[in-house]
């Protein structure tokens, strides 16, 4: 047999019905590739090879049918819950908690047949664009070890391009899956708001947070995202009813689609490589006789500044729960109250402080008006603007970020640098709308570079599809990477 950890979840799947293949030997072979290559790029912050590996023995001799995802071994970001395994948002205060629950994701992929791998790292709390703000250790770009994966979901990311397993979840609070995906030169889907269930992910912003698949191609991020997706009682936002059916459409094609693009996109600072592909993307789906269409998109600025606010107040009152009381981490002390301050003082990490400092500010009662209530009425704007472009256009097309990945150490000082990589990603947080970022090309570098297609709020069927045109007309999937 070849390469398995090159195949398609289609293609496993094909050969697990014919017991051309066993889970085991598959999960093997991951778990190999995770240990040559894990030592360099650093994707995992838990590997939990024998209890892959027992699980992998429970699928053996068992039948696919009915579960997309048999014998898929997949990656978890460390801020989603698994029963009786470490969860620590790379955060020190975290150390040492091990959840005596599933998130519902967990439960579905179990469910799926799938088989968890261990945990990727991220920012702290997923807060970040790089992965730098882990307090364990940095993850690598598998496209070249100098450069950053992303982030916040850098691990997850790293991992499926690195080829250690074909699929990987993430979480996008303002694009920590699909910036992550962009600069690894993988596919990385966040639903509608509400789509897939946050019960188990540790909170971050709560009205904006979405769990999401990252996996090589299309069709195995839209078959991992049918499988999350769904009502949850256990989380009151989730969209009410049956989630859409997204692998039968996934062939239509790019016929009849109409595709938006911003008017004032020639304005918009971003690096040439990405303006030379967005320009060429264009070209191409012209040729391929694609309605395109400008609309004007609101202020990216507003955007990304109204973002920092709401998710930053959110953060600061999430992030209230890890006082040394209930879970990980306790600086000991002599009073109560030195225990909460040095708890939190030494536990949480720079940004993270950065970000409870920003969240209370804008919340306190002398600038409550000034930022945090202005910002929802922003929101709400931004919200009604893109409702009125998604009756006139299906998806709208445009990059994923302003750059292709940054090298390590470049932004870390530069908070400000760091936030604007989110720029083009955010909005769709904001307004609750489904977004993905699909691998375009190559910088002149060698590094990929992500485009980004946004649909109305519940069409994640016309955002796959789309997608799937995109990655038809790149030609381009993403097969192992390294660097390393
Ligand atoms: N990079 C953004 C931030 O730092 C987005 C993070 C995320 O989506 N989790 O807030």
């Amino acid at each position: 047999m070849d390469d398995l950890t090159a195949l398609s979840i289609p293609e496993l799947q094909g050969l697990y019905g014919k017991r051309a293949v066993s889970p085991v030997e598959v999960v093997r072979a991951y778990l190999d590739n995770a240990g040559k290559k894990d030592t360099s790029v650093r994707a995992f912050l838990h590997l939990s090879a024998d209890d892959a590996l027992a699980r992998a023995r429970e699928l053996e001799g068992g039948n696919p049918d009915g579960r997309p995802l048999f014998g898929v071994p997949v990656a978890v970001k460390d801020n989603i819950c698994m029963r009786g395994h470490p969860t620590t948002c790379a955060s020190k205060i975290l150390e040492g908690y091990r959840p005596p629950y599933n998130a519902t994701v967990v439960d579905r992929l179990i469910d799926a047949g799938a088989v968890i791998i261990g945990k990727t790292n991220l920012d702290e709390f997923a807060m970040g664009s790089s992965t730098e703000n882990s307090a364990f250790h940095i993850t690598r770009n598998p496209w070249n070890l100098e450069y950053a994966p992303g982030g916040s979901s850098g691990g997850s990311a790293a991992a499926v391009a690195a080829g250690m397993v074909p699929v990987a979840l993430g979480s996008d609070t303002g694009g920590s899956i699909r910036q992550p995906a962009s600069f690894c030169g993988v596919v990385g889907i966040k639903g509608s708001y509400g789509r897939i269930s946050r019960y188990g992910l540790v909170a971050f912003a709560s009205s904006l947070d979405q769990i999401g698949p990252i996996a090589r191609d299309v069709r195995d991020s839209a078959i991992t995202m049918q499988v999350l997706s769904g009502h949850d009682a256990r989380d009151a936002t989730s969209l009410p009813g049956s989630a859409p059916e997204l692998v039968a459409g996934l062939d239509d094609g790019l016929d009849g689609l109409r595709i938006g693009i911003p008017a004032a996109m020639a304005e918009w600072e971003m690096d040439p490589s990405i303006r030379e592909v967005m320009n060429r993307t264009l070209g191409e789906l012209r040729a391929e006789g694609v309605v395109i269409e400008e609309v004007d998109l609101p202020g990216m600025e507003t955007a990304i500044a109204c973002y920092y606010v709401i998710a930053n107040a959110e953060a600061s009152s999430n992030l209230a729960r890890y006082d040394g009381v209930r879970y990980g981490y306790r600086s000991p002390s002599d009073s109560l109250a030195d225990m909460y301050e040095q708890t939190r003082g030494d536990g949480f990490g720079e940004e993270v402080k950065r970000r409870i400092l920003l969240g209370t500010y804008v919340l306190s009662a002398g600038y409550y008006d000034a930022y945090y209530a202005k910002a929802q009425q922003v929101k709400a704007m931004i919200f009604e603007y893109f409702g009125r472009i998604f009756e006139r256009v299906d998806l709208v097309l445009l990059p994923t970020s302003p750059t292709p990945a940054f090298k390590l150490g470049e932004r870390i000082d530069d908070p400000i640098a760091m936030y604007l990589s989110d720029i083009f990603t955010t909005p769709a947080n904001i307004a609750g709308m489904p977004a993905i970022s699909v691998p375009a090309g190559l910088s002149p570098g060698g590094l990929p570079i992500g485009m980004q297609l946004r649909a109305g709020a519940g069409r994640e069927q016309t955002l796959v599809r789309g997608a799937m045109g995109l990655e038809r007309m790149y030609g381009f999937r993403m097969n192992h990477r390294c660097g390393c």
